[in-house]
């Protein structure tokens, strides 16, 4: 997963694209980048780490001028092998008929191998799917940049929404699904584009519109123009409100924080808990889904016993399964009081590959509980993710390979239930612009 924030005509651009990278910094953590423009030249600086990090004062004196675009970037187990062959960060620069520009990409595409063949052997400064798209930017610079970057869009399949920098304009740019948002925000006479709406407030912005499906937004001196490209096919990414997203972000048009309590609403409806005392959110994602499980007061109370460390790093991607029991069990501590002789409903938003439940349930045996149900706010994945989410292969998916009653007895779970994929299609009024492709395997590309 990645995250783009981008700004047009603001006194210090690299620095308040800092504060945006900053302010979605849960989309990825790995890499950071940042071109800026000041009309003429392209300024460039990227590093692994987090945005304020990698962005010191003396590689922020250096970015020059009052437009910038800066990218975050989350590589998969597999790419990091290449990251020390390749400068694999983004924004990536490139030229069109002699301007620079640079490109900050979040999703995934699906036919790179059609684009290797028809770019021929051109050298790749990368192994990002991303740096084909510049490759087919200068191809096809014929002088109409609107044109150019139509036709390069409609030879793209896959989760593209972009952010393109030039000496004189920023562009948004969301494929017809839509599937990765991407939204605008406007602060006096400066512009800003953000993966997530929670960042405009950290540069006093004001999230205005989002870009639509099929369609790109043009900042310039002149204002805003939309340019449609491609008809809408939307695809919304069901797993950026159930997981990824800010519980601030309003995303795809919904509250997240208001979505995920209503997602614990249902899950409770349809898996309740009855007579059980505690809903435990596994912190931090799954927190307003439990508060949502716990409304009706039926299936326990919400209560936080376990807490969560903020000084580990992530669990998901660490490289083998040994290192990510082991990061799981000091990410978490357990209060000990509380759990002890307690019937506990533990929530959470979703199981990728079971690392995470097994030694948490562990743990609050330990502590003396009576009984641990399991309530989980995503139906079983059981398909990899081929637009823009590093879930892991078909066989490392346990879902894909065990049944429900496997899982719960390899966790050691006293109950084990998914929310029903029926009900998830229909949480939201539009249930059918969204994507569920690692849930149902119903992929679009
Ligand atoms: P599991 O432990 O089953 O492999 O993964 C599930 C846990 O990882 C959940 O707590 C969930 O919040 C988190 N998770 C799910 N998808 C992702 C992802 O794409 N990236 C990261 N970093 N965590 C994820
Ligand atoms: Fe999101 Fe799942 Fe669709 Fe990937 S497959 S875009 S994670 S809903
Ligand atoms: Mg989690």
């Amino acid at each position: 997963m990645c995250g783009i924030f981008g700004v047009f005509n603001a006194k210090k651009a690299a620095e308040l694209t800092v504060i945006g990278l900053h302010g979605i910094q849960h989309r990825a953590i790995d890499f950071a980048g940042i071109v800026s423009t000041d009309g003429t030249n392209h300024y460039r600086h990227a590093g692994e780490g987090l945005a304020r990090q990698v962005f010191n004062a003396k590689a922020l004196n250096r970015l020059h001028g009052r437009h910038a675009l800066g990218h975050i970037r989350y590589p998969t187990a597999e790419r990091q092998i290449d990251e020390e062959l390749r400068d694999n960060t983004q924004p990536i620069s490139g030229s069109w008929r002699g301007v620079p520009f640079a490109l900050a990409h979040n999703g995934n595409l699906t036919n790179t191998q059609e684009l290797d063949n028809f770019l021929g052997r051109r050298p790749m400064a990368t192994t990002m799917d991303s740096e084909r798209i510049v490759k087919l930017i200068e191809h096809f610079a014929s002088g109409d940049l609107c044109a150019d970057l139509t036709k390069v869009f409609s030879m793209l399949r896959g989760s593209y929404t972009l952010g393109l920098l030039f000496p004189d304009k920023l562009i948004g740019v969301s494929d017809p699904s839509s599937c990765r948002p991407l939204s605008l925000g406007k602060f006096e006479e400066s512009s800003f584009f953000s993966s997530e709406t929670c960042a405009f407030r950290g540069v006093r912005a004001t999230h205005t519109t989002d870009v639509e499906p099929g369609s790109m937004l043009w900042i310039d001196k002149d204002g805003l123009q939309s340019w449609p490209f491609l008809p809408p096919r939307r695809k919304y990414c069901r797993f950026e409100g159930n997981y990824f997203s800010h519980p601030a972000s309003l995303t795809f048009g919904e509250p997240v924080s208001d979505y995920r309590k209503e997602l614990g609403r249902k899950l409770e409806e349809y898996c309740p808990a009855h007579g059980a005392d505690i809903v435990a959110p596994v912190p931090d994602s799954a927190r307003f889904i439990a508060m949502g499980y716990a409304q009706s007061g039926k299936s326990g109370a919400y209560d936080e016993v376990i807490i969560r460390s903020h000084y580990v790093g992530r669990t998901f991607i660490a490289a083998d399964q040994a290192k990510r029991d082991a990061t799981v069990a000091q990410k978490f501590t357990f209060a000990a009081h509380a759990i002890k002789d307690k019937s506990i409903v533990v929530v959470d938003d979703s199981i990728v590959r079971g690392t995470t439940l097994r030694p948490v349930i562990a743990e609050l045996r330990q502590c003396g509980a009576r009984e641990v149900h399991v309530r989980i706010g995503t139906p079983p994945i059981k398909h990899p993710c081929l637009y823009g989410i590093n879930t892991p292969s078909k066989d490392e998916l346990v879902s894909a390979k065990h049944k429900q009653e496997q899982i719960r007895l390899m966790i050691g779970a006293d109950s084990l239930l998914f929310l029903p994929l029926e009900v998830q299609k229909e949480l939201s009024p539009n249930g059918e612009d969204f994507c569920y492709a690692c849930m149902d395997g119903q992929y679009w590309h």
